[in-house]
């Protein structure tokens, strides 16, 4: 893919990116008292604001539509800041185009269709506007990966994946999870792609979008889209994710800068050390999950001269059981027990399988 640095295009400097404003575009008196204290904070670098807005379920408030378009630009001109909308079809695209909308971004529920995309990504040819690809809202990389593919190919180089998090069942405390590993991978393919956390969408509530912005910056994500309302109780959708912009401002100038690379010996001694002791120890798990591989290989055929399945409910639910307690005896997060033996059960249960065939 060819994709321009975002430094060429839009951050000037070395400062995280901050793409803030409205969940919605309520109306002129909303979105102009918004912009108006962002552009004082003197941060944004893009005032964004959604005109269509993907509601869960019917009934809810879908955006002012069309008519707000003209709101945002008036904020960007107003304050010499560009300005970005969601776009989820053909004629999102045109009507945001004509409207002089300056960056364009696809939802995390349109990402997840790529009969959408191709269509947005149709729209596009032939324009040289910025596009910004949320992740699908379940955590597949290739499918976004392929969304960005599709916008690349229309002719766009100019754009910025936005990590907003992945819908779990259960997801506490936050509204989506943040699965950063899905970022770590995405660097890894596209290390030339900006990537920009929504902490919004991640957080569901406002007070924790502080952390969430330090742990995106401490990743080193290239910056934030953050969802600011001037009364955010009022507002019509997500109320309770935003923040006032004197609070954002507060959230933003609170981050800690740390680098990756520090040359102090000291530290790198002492990070070299932690590190051995580190690979030692995976050395000694892959040992012992190879071990207790040979061992679930010796079962298959066990369970297969006794006409047994090979998947036993009960067994399982008691492996699961007891290593969550032997897990927390020694302070172990529960979730890593149970999905880090999720894993090694799903393996041992496929070799089994692969085996008998
Ligand atoms: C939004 O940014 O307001 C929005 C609808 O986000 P997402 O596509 O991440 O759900
Ligand atoms: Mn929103």
């Amino acid at each position: 893919m060819n994709i321009d640095a975002l430094e060429t295009w839009l951050k000037p400097k070395s400062d995280p990116l901050l793409i803030a404003g409205p969940c919605s575009v309520e109306s002129e008196e909303q979105m102009m008292k918004t912009a108006a204290s962002l552009a004082r904070n003197g941060n944004v670098t893009a005032f964004r604001g959604g005109v269509w807005k993907p509601r869960t379920k019917p009934g809810s408030f879908e955006g002012i539509g069309s008519p707000a378009l003209k709101w945002l630009k008036q904020a960007g001109t107003e304050f010499n800041i560009p300005v970005t909308t969601e776009v989820a079809n053909a004629r999102h695209v045109e009507e945001a185009l004509d409207a002089g909308i300056d960056i364009l971004w696809i939802g995390a529920r349109t990402t997840v269709n790529p009969f959408y995309v191709q269509d947005i990504a149709d729209a596009l040819k032939g324009v040289d506007v910025p596009v910004m690809v949320k992740n699908p809202i379940h955590p597949e990389v290739k499918l976004w990966m392929g969304a960005l593919e599709r916008i690349n190919n229309a002719g766009i180089s100019k754009l910025i994946g936005i990590h907003r998090g992945f819908y779990a069942y259960q997801s506490q405390p936050f509204r989506n999870e943040p699965k950063w590993e899905v970022f770590f991978e995405m660097r890894r393919l596209l290390p030339e792609l900006p990537i920009i956390c929504d902490p919004s969408h991640i957080a569901g509530r406002s007070e924790l979008i502080g952390e969430i912005c330090q742990s995106a910056l401490d990743l080193g994500m290239d910056g934030f889209m953050v969802e600011s309302h001037i009364e955010p109780h009022k507002a019509l959708s997500d109320p309770l994710q935003q923040l006032r912009p004197y609070d954002l401002d507060l959230v933003y100038k609170a981050l800690e800068r740390r680098d990756e690379a520090i040359d102090d010996e000291r530290f790198i001694h002492k990070l070299e050390e932690l590190r051995e002791q580190i690979d030692s120890i995976d050395g000694q798990i892959l040992k012992l999950i190879a071990e207790r591989q040979r061992l679930s290989e010796a079962i298959g055929p066990v369970k297969y001269e006794n006409q047994a399945t090979i998947f036993q409910m009960k067994r399982w639910f008691k492996v699961l059981e007891s290593r969550k307690k032997e897990g927390a005896d020694l302070h172990l997060d529960e979730d890593l027990v149970h999905e880090l033996f999720q894993l090694l059960h799903k393996y041992s249960i496929d070799t089994q399988i692969k085996n008998h065939h």
